[in-house]
């Protein structure tokens, strides 16, 4: 009669394994019935053949807040959804420390003034 524990408790795992996997594919299914397949930043639009691409966004990022009017969720292309989240984690900390690196110090004509003057014949 014990013997079923274990068997209980894989079945438990895989229940709610399944559980939040069905939410997930309840509100996505959800979404793209509510929305146009576009992506909500960049314009892209999906049809059936590319949908898997076009993932739905949740506004407060509450993945667990799922109104039926669709009104936390927002359609994002795969791009724009990485995008979204990159964002919320730059403003969450170090925003200005990591945008700064990301401009690039290559400056192609950091030089050019200094060739210039050589060329120059010297003043005086
Ligand atoms: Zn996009
Ligand atoms: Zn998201």
């Amino acid at each position: 009669m014990s013997a079923d524990n274990p068997d209980k408790l894989d079945r438990i795992v895989a229940e709610a394994r399944r559980a939040a996997d069905q939410r997930e594919r309840g509100y996505r299914e959800q979404a793209l019935k509510i929305y146009p397949w576009i992506c909500g930043r960049c314009a892209r639009e999906f049809t059936r053949a590319n949908v898997r691409e076009l993932t739905v966004h949740h506004r407060d990022h509450d993945h667990d807040n799922n109104p039926p009017d669709g009104s936390n969720w927002e359609l994002l292309c795969v791009y724009c959804h990485d995008n979204e989240h990159q964002r919320r984690l730059e403003a969450i900390g170090g925003a200005s420390r990591s945008s700064a690196n990301r401009v690039s110090t290559y400056a192609p004509f950091a030089d050019l003034k200094e060739r210039l003057a050589k060329k120059r014949p010297p003043k005086g």
